[in-house]
């Protein structure tokens, strides 16, 4: 199954289960949480016209060469009187214009003579150096949509329209499982056969950097029965995700299980790293099983999973922003599946990781993006592919 193929049918099953429920959070809590109302601007901002300088305001049509005295001096914070006919006003930035003056000029291009009457040395435009009402949003106007991540910057507009708490949707809920009877957790010796579980540590982080809640189901060993009853055991959460046990081996016990008590499909995806994907859902909750190789996790999530989590709270633009970039490497076998090499951009041109194998996480923490690499295509130095930066996808 082709990448876009699979991605569509996921992003379908989230809007056919989107979670409706929001509430109202001070913006402090607000990070990476999905707006549920579209935000409209019940002010002018700025509320007034304001000096973009520090210097003098004043009414262009008196400026006729000869120095003009100053009659008030306003700073940020005070309200100013009407500009007297005749004066100027010494204004400071971010200061309202007094009404009347239709110009700022700086206080570098301002001589004070000794009876402290200002005269200007550049020629003088009307509306120069005043930011007008409302230049960044006006009363009714919408700012941000409903469905729309919020960030740093997105808290920054709301708290500048005097908002001090959104309307967010509530926090997905992840249940995180990691399957496989040789894992164990870091801290723990390591016995014959086994390692350490590092799945559910890329999974729960990124999750909590997502804003979901996380339940953090532990390690699942590959028994049948252990697998029924932890599903169970996991009640109503959103969504379960499971990484190892999918590839179409004798220990899927996963599959088994939703075979059983819902609903499976099993996908071969045209993707690497991260062929086997599992879909479906355990008597009612989606489960998302991805593959067990670090790598294959790491993609598989970013480009499948994340964009699923996010239109499940109505995110409608859910595709990580691609940069179309030149190869600095050679890539002369064809593949059958769409490949997503762990790159870098050094002096203008993609590079990759030595090494690519599925299971090798360092090649992702040495990278900064993905190298697409589509079907069926081989790679020349200067040819172009596509670049998809980590930082577009780890939040
Ligand atoms: P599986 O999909 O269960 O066949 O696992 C594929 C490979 O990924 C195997 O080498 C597993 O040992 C490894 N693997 C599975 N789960 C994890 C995990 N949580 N952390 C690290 N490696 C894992
Ligand atoms: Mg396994």
């Amino acid at each position: 199954m082709p990448v876009e193929q699979a991605l569509q049918q996921l992003l379908d099953m989230a809007e056919a289960t989107p979670i409706r429920e929001h509430d109202v959070q001070p913006l402090a809590e607000c990070d990476g949480r999905v707006l549920a109302q579209d935000l409209v601007s019940t002010l002018d901002l700025p509320p007034w016209p304001n000096s973009a300088m520090d210097g003098y305001a004043l009414r262009l049509s008196d400026w006729t060469g000869e120095p003009l005295p100053v009659s008030q001096r306003i700073f940020a914070g005070q309200a100013p009187q009407p500009l007297a006919a005749g004066t100027c006003a010494r204004i400071f930035t971010g200061a309202p214009v007094p009404e009347g003056a239709d110009c700022v000029e700086m206080q570098e291009n301002a001589v004070v003579h000794a009876d402290d009457r200002v005269s200007f040395t550049e020629r003088l435009r009307a509306g120069q150096n005043i930011r007008p009402q409302g230049q960044e949003t006006t009363v009714g106007e919408l700012v941000l949509n409903a469905g729309t991540r919020l960030g740093p910057i997105e808290l920054g507009l709301a708290a500048s329209l005097g908002h001090d708490c959104l309307s967010v949707v509530r926090r997905v809920r992840v249940a995180v499982l990691s399957t496989g009877d040789e894992l164990i957790e870091p801290g723990l010796p390591l016995g014959p056969g086994q390692i350490y579980n590092s799945n559910r540590r890329v999974l729960c982080s990124w999750l909590v950097r997502m804003g979901c809640e996380v339940i953090d189901a532990g390690i699942l060993p590959d028994d049948l029965e252990k697998t029924r009853t932890r599903l169970a055991s996991l009640g109503s959460v959103d969504l379960i995700l499971s990484t190892g046990g999918v590839s179409v081996g004798e220990a899927d016990f996963l599959g088994i299980a939703l075979r059983e008590e819902g609903e499976l499909a099993l996908w071969k995806l045209a993707i690497k790293p991260g062929k086997p994907l599992t879909f479906g859902h355990f008597r009612g909750v989606p489960v998302i099983g991805l593959p067990g190789n670090t790598a294959s996790t790491l993609v598989t999530f970013a480009l499948l999973a994340r964009p699923y989590l996010l239109r499940r709270q109505g995110v409608q633009d859910v595709a990580p922003l691609r940069f179309d970039v030149p190869v600095g490497f050679v890539w002369p076998q064809p593949g059958n599946r769409r490949e997503y090499l762990r790159g870098r951009i050094e002096q203008g041109r993609a590079i990759i990781y030595r090494n690519q194998s599925s299971g090798v996480l360092r090649s992702a923490a040495w990278a900064e993006g993905f190298v697409e690499v589509l079907e069926g295509t081989t790679l020349d130095i200067g040819d172009r592919v596509n670049f998809i930066p980590l930082s577009e996808v780890l939040n």
